[in-house]
């Protein structure tokens, strides 16, 4: 028999989220609306700091609404973190727009301000800047804000912060998802927490969020029959879903906790090792994944370590691979130094299930040093 599956990051039910899908059923509010979706969102948006929440059914989702906003449309050019999950540009392709990748800086692997502001130069130079800055919170850890948000300040560019990797953690007493101008949740079933699918957009602006939610159902005008003027999308999340995030809010900050915990055993074990622990140091990240960096002087692949783990039945995953990497993006304009694609040659993401005990952990621990020779 084979051991007990290790995943890297599923979802983790805290109790209290089979009231609220029940007191969905019980009212038959079994729709894209309802009081589960309008307290999600008073909830986060409380909770960050923001204001005003859309609720959507995926975080995907919410950056394409961020991204109309902003008034991106055919032709425009987005900055994008190079350095992330798909997701975060799918957006700039569904409006026919052409993503530019800022790299990144040493200590994060966040976006890069310098980098940034290169990029924003050039912009200015050919006379064509961006319609928006999408800033991503890498593996739950605050980019860089003292320094970005001036930059794209200075050159009138507004932010939209990609905290989808992010929630529950903060830099300066500001909960992540309160730096852009808007801000997106993910409730995927692999972030800290979940609604089996589902995102959310933060805003300070209630006119915003309420157009937000036009076009996520469908862009109906206030009329008694159907009226439209307007492309819509059917984004909104189902009050099923908003449910089991709302239930998931009130362990929100146990999860940060226990991920902070599993951090830590890693950063132990792996003191003197090859495989260096990557440690956030900027704020109080939410730890959602851990990282490791396998030393240059190593002749182990993170191949090696995934293939080892796979067979004692532990799942791992390599780092993002860079967006200006991808084949969809070939030829698309790219600011960096190659930091993102030496961390991807060379990284892993450790187990880091809030379901996973200490003594599976262990197992991790023991398995990643034999791949590693230690
Ligand atoms: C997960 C993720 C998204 C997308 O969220 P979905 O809810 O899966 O659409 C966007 N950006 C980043 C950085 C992510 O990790």
């Amino acid at each position: 028999m084979s051991e007990k599956r290790i995943y890297l990051s599923s979802p983790h039910m805290g109790g209290g989220e089979q009231k609220y899908i029940q007191e969905a059923f019980d009212t038959n509010w079994i729709a894209p609306l309802g009081k589960n979706v309008d307290e999600l969102e008073n909830i986060c948006a409380k909770f960050v700091g923001k204001g005003y929440g859309a609720a959507t059914v995926s975080g995907t989702s919410a950056i394409h609404l961020a991204l109309k906003l902003c008034g991106l449309s055919e032709g425009d050019t987005v900055i994008c973190s190079d350095f992330t999950f798909m997701g975060s540009c799918d957006g700039v392709m569904y409006e026919k727009a052409t993503p530019v990748f800022v790299g990144s800086e040493k200590d994060t692997l966040n976006m890069s301000p310098e980098h940034l502001d290169s990029a924003l130069k050039a912009a200015k130079k050919k006379g064509k800047l961006p319609k928006a800055i999408i800033i991503v919170d890498l593996y739950g850890t605050a980019a860089d804000y003292d320094k970005l948000l001036p930059v794209a300040d200075s050159y009138g560019v507004p932010v939209i912060e990609d905290a989808a990797e992010a929630f529950g953690g903060s830099y300066k007493g500001k909960k992540l998802g309160g730096f852009g101008k808007y801000s997106i949740l993910s409730f995927n079933g692999n972030k800290i927490i979940t609604a089996s699918g589902g995102g959310m957009l933060l805003t300070g602006d209630k006119a915003d969020a309420d157009k937000a939610k036009f076009w996520s159902t469908q862009s109906r005008e206030k009329a008694v029959w159907y009226e439209h003027r307007e492309v819509g999308y059917n984004y909104r999340l189902s009050n099923i879903c908003a449910g089991i995030a709302r239930g998931q809010m009130e362990v929100l900050e146990k999860r940060v906790a226990q991920k902070k915990a599993i951090h830590a055993r890693y950063a132990e074990a792996f003191k003197s090792s090859a495989l260096h622990i990557f440690m956030p140091p900027r704020g109080d990240s939410n730890y959602w994944l851990s990282v490791g960096v396998i030393d240059k002087s190593s002749k182990v692949k993170f191949t090696d370590i995934i293939d080892a783990l796979a067979a004692r039945n532990i799942e791992s995953r390599p780092l993002w691979k860079p967006m200006h990497l991808q084949p969809l993006f070939a030829g698309c304009e790219y600011y960096g130094d190659g930091l993102e694609e030496d961390a991807f040659s060379r990284g892993i993401c450790l187990p880091s299930d809030t379901k996973m005990t200490e003594e599976e952990q262990m197992r991790v621990i023991e398995t990643v040093k034999g791949a590693l020779g230690e």
